[in-house]
């Protein structure tokens, strides 16, 4: 009988990504739902250390397989820990982030087990009745949310995106068990050989990091513009985000396009600057804590999420706006 809700906890350079701690908290209440334990599956190099850490956020269990040729992600040994821990186990739901990594290695570890994979799920929930999981995500270009059950194989198995779930706040007084896992890799595992890894020197901005994003759409209407924005997200020490229109048109770059097809914020302030509100862009920003709208149509749908909506030229409002806050802070 398959049982508990196991997490692929993904680390890099040893360190754990926001995505696994946010997937350990939503297990954590299906769990709660169903009555079953959360297992995170820690796998690296000199990884152990993190363990404690995602008890704290709510696992029951952590399974530590750790190796020195874990140290960079490669697809093929990850695959046969991740694949021996689900054929040893029986999990019932198995999470994974839809990263880089996630999206490489839950669709292996899929065929391995023979069952099937939900991608980027926005949504995961227990059927009362069923008690299987309910994996939702964007079909036909976003237009619809599909709901898909895996009834027939097992583990059901889900990806989602960075950002979605919310992470549970550190509770001290958890406390579970850390079982180490001892896996025999060799040469023939490797199906990759990394020779040197470059650290890219863009300066990496993560959006998803920012308490205060000041977003801009088409109706920002050039580069030069989005000075405007970034003044105004200097003034409240925010950074700059935007529609995919702006990251098409070549204004702004596509690591902070906000959206299904960007990344999915939760900042305190998000501020859609001249953002119709398309289904695709509001996926991806309304859980933001706070939404201020500014818009020269009051008809767009942006005002139908925002917390504050201000009909008006950006053009006029932000210098405006950016004046005063400075003016506050003087
Ligand atoms: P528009 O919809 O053109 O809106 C511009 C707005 O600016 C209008 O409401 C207008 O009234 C207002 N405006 C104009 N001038 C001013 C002014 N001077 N002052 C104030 N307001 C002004 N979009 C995303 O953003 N992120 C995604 O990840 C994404 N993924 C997609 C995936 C798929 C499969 C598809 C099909 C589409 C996706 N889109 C995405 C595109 C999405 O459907 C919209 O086309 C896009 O979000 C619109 O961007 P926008 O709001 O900047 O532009």
């Amino acid at each position: 009988m398959s049982k508990d809700i196991y997490v692929f906890a993904e680390q890099r350079d040893g360190k754990l990504q926001k995505v696994g701690i946010e997937l350990v908290g939503k297990a954590r209440e299906l769990a709660d739902d169903l009555g079953e334990k959360v297992v995170v599956m820690l796998i690296g190099s000199d990884v152990k250390r993190n363990a404690e850490k995602l008890i704290k956020h709510g696992a029951d269990k952590v399974i530590v397989v750790e190796d020195p040729m874990l140290k960079e992600y490669v697809t093929e040994p990850y695959t046969k820990a991740v694949t021996k821990i689900i054929n040893e186990n029986d999990p019932n739901i198995v999470l994974y982030g839809a990263s880089a990594i996630g999206r490489d290695l839950a669709p292996r570890v899929a065929s391995r087990v023979h069952t099937g994979l939900t991608a980027d799920c926005t949504k995961l929930d227990i059927d009362e009745e069923t008690k299987l999981l309910l994996m939702t995500r964007p079909a036909f270009g976003g237009n619809i949310m599909a709901t898909i059950v895996c009834e027939n194989f097992s583990p059901q198995m889900a990806t989602v995106r960075p950002g979605v779930m919310k992470a549970l706040p550190t509770d001290n007084s958890r406390t579970g068990e850390i079982e180490e896992l001892k896996i025999e890799f060799v040469e023939a595992d490797m199906n990759v050989k990394i020779r040197q890894v470059i650290m890219s020197d863009k300066k990496a901005v993560d959006i998803t990091e920012a308490k205060i994003l000041v977003s801009g759409g088409r109706g920002v209407g050039s580069p030069e513009k989005f000075e405007m924005l970034k003044n105004l997200a200097e003034s409240l020490n925010g950074e700059i985000s935007s529609s995919r229109v702006a990251v098409e048109s070549g204004w702004v770059d596509h690591d902070r396009q906000v959206g299904q097809t960007g990344k999915t914020v939760r900042p305190d302030l998000y501020m859609a600057c001249g953002i119709s509100g398309a289904i695709q862009h509001v996926a991806g920003m309304e859980g933001s804590e706070f939404i201020l709208a500014i818009n020269k149509d009051e008809n767009a749908p942006i005002f139908g999420v925002a917390d504050l909506g201000i009909v008006g030229d950006i053009n006029t409002i932000l210098p405006k706006l950016t004046d005063e806050i400075n003016r506050i802070k003087a």
